[in-house]
């Protein structure tokens, strides 16, 4: 029998080496320093409450932080007290100009078949109605075919809303985003959006839009699910439907801005960069508290425990609050700008920026340039599967967090642009099975937070932030000239 079996054993023997061989070519072996960092971090994130504590601050004290208010002006000094009051290196404000857009005052009022107020939201960067309002009679599209199928005939002079059931927020978001311009091309007045989310307490949701710049630009705004639900029902039991739309919205100036940068420098590798992120504005409702200050504070209190603990890791972490995420990521813009020509010095972009859900993994972004030729598509997606394999060997370190999941994703939208600039981008995979409930709503706000999946999530990504800044390799070499 032994005779017989030896050729089995031995190719299982070479095939496990080859494996083996493979993983190792993908990702340096952990050592055990690195292992009781990873422990220490751990414990640390895991019976401290400095990221919750923080939060509560940031939402009782300062509240929602639009860009261009006072508030976001407060939350950016809070921001760099603390940083620099936790011992961060280089804490500064590197400047952004932002949009100054305003609600004002606003109502929705049903006239007919009955009289009452609509609960409803101005949607962000929307123009207002004249002083006087706009009063119209509603016609009711379930997507983009019913409202083309409408045609001019049957939307002009009217407000058109848009009952888009939801499906995920990017195929949902379309209409929040693109509805006023599409039915302003057909004649619309004004449009109504319902809510982009799951369910609903009566709590709209606003979010951004944008014009199509050619068309003429008319106000829009979410209702709450429940009036949305029943202004469709009216409208499909054939009565006449009219509603009286005011709206204060207005937009001044760019104003000033900044986003808040600190860091922990490195040792050998200082000049390299581990750049970990959230966005410090939120939209001028509710608390900011999951969108996304949670983010904040997990980027800020990951780099400071892997501080606070003396890890010192070989490249520098870089804390990055951004500036202007939700109407313009003009924050990002500023920043890819300013540092072009370090692009290859980031080894890797982390963004937080899905709430406080448990963190479930990492997605990783590496692209390739815009225009890319065939021959560059195929070498981003060879880096991309070999960063792939790294997090993938990385991942059982994780799984005292369930954390384990590694896949291939977005990585935030502020990140988005170093992306697009050749640096390696990790968003942090949370469990949104909540999020879309309160996001963008006046709900958003810091009951909602847990404090131990808080801990747990800094933990994550302190782990994460750690092993990249101290690995022999990184996620990506260098970005390739044509990114440049
Ligand atoms: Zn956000």
């Amino acid at each position: 029998m032994m005779p017989r079996r030896l050729p089995i054993l031995a190719t299982l023997a070479l095939f496990v080496s080859l494996t083996t061989g493979v993983a190792r070519a993908a990702a340096p072996p952990v050592t055990e320093r690195q292992r009781t960092a990873v422990a220490r971090l751990l414990g640390e994130a895991l019976t401290r409450d400095d990221a919750y504590e923080g939060l509560r601050e940031l939402c009782d004290r300062i509240g929602h932080r639009l860009s261009g208010s006072a508030q976001l002006d407060s939350a950016i000094a809070w921001s760099m007290r603390r940083l620099r009051a936790q011992g961060f290196s280089r804490v500064r404000a590197e400047p952004a100009m932002v949009p100054a857009w305003v609600r004002g005052e606003e109502r929705a009022t049903l006239l007919e078949p009955v009289r009452r107020e609509l609960s409803m939201l101005g949607i962000g960067m929307s123009v207002g109605t004249p002083p006087g309002g706009i009063t119209a009679e509603v016609v009711t599209v379930s997507d983009f075919d019913q409202l083309e199928a409408l045609g001019e005939a049957g939307v002009r002079g009217r407000i058109v809303l848009f009952d888009a059931p939801f499906t995920n927020y990017s195929q949902t978001v379309r209409y929040r985003s693109a509805g006023a311009s599409r039915a302003a091309k057909l004649g619309a007045v004004a449009v109504l959006v319902r809510s982009v989310g799951p369910v609903s307490l009566d709590t709209p949701h606003t979010g951004a839009l944008s014009y199509v710049d050619s068309l003429p630009r008319i106000p829009a705004a979410c209702l709450s699910l429940e009036d949305a639900a029943m202004l469709h029902r009216l409208t499909d039991s054939g009565a006449r439907v009219r509603v009286h739309l005011q709206m204060g919205a207005h937009q001044g100036p760019d104003v000033a801005s900044a986003n808040v940068v600190a860091e922990v420098p490195g040792t050998d590798l200082a000049r390299e960069i581990v750049l970990v992120s959230g966005h410090l504005d939120s939209w001028d409702v509710g608390q900011g508290a999951h969108d996304d200050g949670a983010g904040c504070l997990i980027a800020m209190e990951a780099a400071h425990l892997i501080h606070r603990l003396g890890l010192k890791p070989r490249r520098t972490i870089r804390v990055v609050l951004w500036t202007n995420e939700e109407n313009g990521t003009r924050g990002a813009r500023a920043y890819a700008q300013a540092h072009r020509d370090a692009i290859a010095d980031h080894a890797a972009v982390i963004e937080s920026d899905a709430g406080n859900g448990a963190v479930l993994g990492f997605q990783l972004d590496v692209r390739p340039p815009a225009g890319a030729t065939a021959a560059d598509s195929a070498a981003a997606t060879r880096e991309r599967d070999r960063a792939l394999a790294m997090l993938q060997a990385w991942a059982p370190l994780f799984e005292p967090l369930g954390a384990t999941r590694m896949s291939v994703g977005g990585a935030g939208a502020d990140v988005g642009h170093l992306c697009a600039a050749g640096a390696a981008g990790l968003g942090v995979d949370h469990d949104m099975t909540r999020y879309f409930d309160v996001h963008h709503t006046r709900a958003d706000t810091f009951d909602k937070i847990d404090r131990t999946t808080l801990g747990r999530n800094v933990a994550a990504v302190a782990i994460m932030t750690y092993l990249l800044a101290d690995s022999p390799e990184r996620l990506r070499a260098r970005p390739t000239a044509a990114h440049r």
